[in-house]
């Protein structure tokens, strides 16, 4: 026998394991082996460490040596503590064999109950319960189960068989099937499996028990399982461990049942018991949804003692773990056992509340609370909601129960695949299903939302929502799928496929047609339209990240160009702008005709005649953004894109030219378009990524600088007469050379200081340039001897390093990341190897120069938790993003201290998946992403690259 320990007993108050392996004992067994120890009543048994999982794969699905035999001899342990033997004609030992990886993975992989019987072993467990019906419906079940999980028949091959049995005993009901009924079941089951396998099904109760670890193992790499991983970022290499249990059976009559609990409210972070159980049921049949469960306090009254236990073990476990905790538990025949323990999954606004309200039981500190939120997971709170007034005057079709918060509108999708399909033309869509299974993960991942007509709060569907952070309402009576129609009934009205519908996962109310959705209670009282007082949520919100705030050293601002943006940043907590783009201020409505006869215009003094007209424009601006401020700076950079973004496309031009000449047009309208279009000609260039852009503008055609400057200055004389503090700062965009940094200095030092001498103000303003190319980097310390500042553009030193448009990458990067040549996307997640070393390069040569120099980034990872952490770690001062990240970069930037302090978070940093960036069209482009929320349910999802700007 090999000397490696395989198998890990646990049983009769003591365990070989403890609660801090789950790397070896994964999940499940970790926690059944602390409860063991902690003298909470489990069914004995042993789990089979992951490692046991890996060799078998490493060694194409051998056992490595040793690991059946510590198997064997853990059964003899598990037969012993249970005075049963496993395959014994009178005294029957059942087991049941489950998964467990390290990161739970909610019926992602294979599971099988009643293992053991047999026609012999059936009788003995009838004899031995007294109870002939209830063993054969042991043995039906385990025939199902381990026919489709084991020997992989389709489950629909045993239901038709079921709903046949039924019709011809006449009952509706699994429950009322009477024994024999039962019986020519498990015939019938054992001719599917024949004529489905060609195999008889196993007898043997050891070759049973071999099949069920090797399926276990096995689903460690099934399609639902890997699909799971990638999108939860788990690596392949942890494996899964298997489970070995006594089987104790809450289908054994009125006095035993089957539950899932939560020790708080995993939707709201509540603190109150909560939880859902079936009586007379077993095992999966609360999870998989098939019958409605009633609340977990109800079994006050049905069975008093074990509700009892179970309050005093749920105390045990939260203040043992000092975290939520999500327990399985089956109660036979009046007796409680605790099958499972684990730390609860919940939404992000559960998370908070449990956070903030813990540091005040004193269960943590406040730490440990920043510690444990997932940043990604706040997002949550920025959840849209329908329109209150709107929603009144909706008549609801159904009501389910609200499993998933938010407020989601869609069209109808019948099946995963459909949802797929519509996602990928652009739509949103609603999952609708009876009830959902692993199976349809892709097409859960695709929808906004999902609608099933049975199951609980804690069926597949609802703790898929809430960890996905989707919006989900379940278990709602009044949705009928009408299998095979295409369409669905929901209350009184029919829908087809691909109609709206709107679902309210607060309150679980489903609605027919779009309801339009505002922003979340956070948004509204940040916008002023609710008070803190009003909203708990904001409070707890608040709080927690004024904890992060004490802990973190990175400055958070926002990319902001609107007073409206900034306030909203500021009510974010954002201590600054770090990026204000003021081309945006040239794309509005009413300067974008003046801009583009500053364009148009031939001369440099009748460019000058445009830019006139647009410097008080932009000074109102920025006098708004400056007041909205408050003090904290602002960094404002000289226009940035290449001039033909500004002016009409040259295909609609040359449509327009032909019809004006069609349609016989006046000659000074054709002329004149003619004109433009002979200008866009001339601006037109092959790559303007890398053509006359950036400071390349403002060095070729000073008079833009100058203007610029002149805005910005007495904007800030103008605010400084207020009495109010401003310091500027002025940013120059993608310099690659000292030389234009010291050449456009020059025009603002000049412009600057004759603007004060004028306003008769004097004022400190900084001079700084954003690191978008590597070349920068290369001679920062050059540049630094003009650059009191660097802000590092990322999302262009992304693409300059790589040399990867940030606008087509999209085309291959899919490839890429499906044949693992890349396994983030670079302009989501920032590249810390490769950008990261260009920064941290720049950052060196600049501080050579500029010991002081201030250092931030502006790029859209300024808002990513991982790149967050990095910017952390490479001592930047500050990250700026978009307002809606703003809280996101807060509790990241104190995980990060948190983290080097050797503090793990709950989320550790991790690298993002997801395809590369969406197309974007140069007008797409103008859509700031600042104005662009995030989407709030961004939990470990691919995402989509931000638009260019
Ligand atoms: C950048 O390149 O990272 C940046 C912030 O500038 P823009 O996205 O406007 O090019
Ligand atoms: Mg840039």
């Amino acid at each position: 026998m090999g000397k490696k320990k395989y198998v890990y007993y646990f049983g009769d108050g003591k365990a070989e394991g403890k609660g801090s392996m789950r790397e070896l004992l994964g999940g499940k067994g970790a926690g059944l082996a602390e409860m063991t120890n902690l003298k909470i009543t489990v069914p004995s048994g042993f789990t089979i460490t992951t490692e046991a999982c890996l060799e078998y794969f490493k060694s194409k699905k051998k056992y490595p040596p040793g690991m059946w035999e510590q198997t064997l001899q853990g059964l003899k342990r598990v037969e012993k503590s249970m005075k049963a033997g496993f395959g014994d004609s009178k005294n029957p030992l059942l087991v049941s064999v489950r998964s467990g990886a390290r990161a739970s993975m909610p019926g992602m992989m294979d599971t099988v109950l009643n293992l053991g019987l047999n026609d012999v072993t059936v009788k003995a467990l009838a004899q031995k319960t007294n109870n002939p019906r209830f063993a054969m419906d042991a043995y039906r079940r385990f025939i199902t189960m381990f026919g489709s999980v084991v020997m992989d028949i389709h489950r629909d091959k045993f239901e038709s068989v079921l709903h046949q049995t039924k019709k011809t005993f006449g009952v509706k009901s699994d429950t009322d099937i009477p024994v024999e009924g039962l019986a020519s079941l498990v015939t019938q089951f054992k001719d599917v499996v024949l004529r489905e396998t060609r195999r008889k099904f196993p007898d043997d109760p050891f070759e049973q028990l071999k099949m069920g670890i090797n399926a276990v193992f096995t689903s460690w790499f099934g399609d639902r399982a890997v699909t799971y991983r990638k999108i939860y970022d788990i690596p392949d290499t942890w494996g899964t461990a298997v489970n070995v249990q006594s089987m104790v059976f809450g289908n054994m009559g009125d006095t035993s049942g089957t539950g899932v609990a939560f020790t708080r409210d995993p939707s709201s972070g509540v603190r109150k018991f909560f939880g859902e159980f079936l009586l007379n049921a077993q095992g999966e049949d609360v999870v998989a949804g098939i019958r409605t469960p009633l609340p977990v306090n109800a079994l006050k009254d049905k069975l008093p003692s074990a509700y009892k236990t179970l309050m005093t073990t749920q105390k045990t476990l939260e203040k043992h773990y000092r975290d939520m905790q999500d327990m399985e538990f089956t109660i036979q025949e009046g007796k409680l056992y605790m099958l499972q323990t684990r730390v609860g999954k919940r939404t992000g606004i559960a998370s908070v509340r449990i956070a903030v309200e813990m540091v005040k039981e004193g269960l943590i500190t406040k730490k440990e609370a920043v510690r444990r939120v997932d940043p990604d997971q706040i997002a949550q709170y920025l959840y849209p909601i329908f329109e209150p007034s709107e929603e009144k005057k909706f008549q609801p079709i159904g009501r389910g129960l609200p499993a998933g918060p938010g407020a989601a509108s869609g069209k109808i999708a019948l099946t995963p695949e459909q949802a797929v399909t519509m996602k990928a033309r652009g739509e949103k869509t609603i999952l609708v299903r009876k009830e959902t299974s692993p199976d349809d993960i892709h097409g859960m991942y695709a929808s906004e939302g999902f609608l099933t007509a049975t199951g609980g709060m804690t069926s597949h569907a609802a703790v898929v929502a809430r960890q996905m952070g989707k919006v989900c309402v379940a278990g709602c009576e009044d949705v009928e799928v009408l299998e095979g129609q295409g369409k669905v009934r929901i209350g009184p009205s029919v829908f087809q496929e691909g109609d709206s519908i709107s679902l309210n996962g607060f309150t679980g109310f489903v609605y027919g047609g779009m309801l339009s959705v505002v922003p979340s209670e956070v948004v509204q009282v940040i916008q002023g339209n609710m008070t803190a007082k009003e909203s708990e949520k904001y409070r707890l919100f608040a709080t927690l990240l004024s904890w992060a705030d004490q802990i973190r050293h990175l400055k958070v601002r926002a990319n902001a160009d609107a007073p409206d943006q900034a306030q909203i940043a500021r009510g974010f907590g954002a201590e600054g702008i770090g990026l204000c783009r003021t081309e945006h201020m040239f794309f509005a409505e009413d300067r974008a005709p003046i801009m583009e006869a500053m364009i148009l215009a031939s001369t440099p003094e009748k460019r000058e005649k445009y830019l006139a007209q647009l410097l008080p424009l932009q000074r109102e601006d920025f006098i708004g953004l400056y007041r909205q401020m408050k003090g904290f700076p602002v960094t404002i950079r000289l226009l940035d894109p290449p001039l033909h973004e500004f002016l009409p496309k040259r295909e609609q031009l040359m449509v327009d030219i032909a019809r004006l000449e069609l349609t016989n047009g006046s000659a000074s309208e054709i002329e004149e378009k003619k004109f433009i279009l002979e200008r866009v000609d001339d601006l037109h260039e092959y790559n303007p990524m890398l053509g006359l852009r950036g400071c390349r503008l403002g060095i070729t055609m000073p008079e833009i600088t100058r203007m610029q400057v002149r805005a910005i200055m007495e904007a800030a004389c103008e605010v400084a007469k207020e009495g109010k503090k401003i310091i500027p700062e002025i940013m120059i965009p993608l310099v690659g050379m000292a030389t234009e940094m010291k050449a456009q200095k020059a025009i603002i030092k000049e412009v600057a200081n004759a603007t004060m001498k004028q306003c008769g103000v004097k004022l400190s303003y900084l001079v700084g340039t954003m690191i978008e190319l590597p070349r920068a980097a290369v001679t920062a310390r050059q540049i630094a001897e003009d650059a009191e500042f660097f802000s590092f553009g990322t999302n262009d030193l992304t693409q300059t390093t790589y040399g990867l448009s940030r606008d087509d990458a999209f085309r291959f990067t899919g490839f890429y990341r499906e044949h693992h040549l890349l396994d983030f996307d670079p302009f989501a997640v920032l590249d810390q190897e490769g950008v990261g070393a260009v920064m941290r390069l720049a950052m060196n040569e600049g501080r050579v120069t500029r010991p002081n120099i201030k250092l931030g980034i502006c790029g859209e990872h300024g808002g990513e938790p991982s790149s967050v952490e990095f910017c952390h770690s490479l001592g930047l001062h500050y990250v700026s993003c978009s307002p809606y990240r703003v809280a996101i970069a807060r509790l990241a930037a104190a995980q990060a201290v948190l983290n080097a302090e050797g503090q793990k978070p709950a989320t550790k940093s991790k690298k993002k998946v997801g395809k590369a960036s969406t197309k974007t069209k140069a007008h797409a482009r103008r859509v700031t992403a600042t104005t662009k929320k995030p989407k709030a349910k961004t939990k470990a999802r691919p995402r989509k690259t931000k638009a260019r700007r």
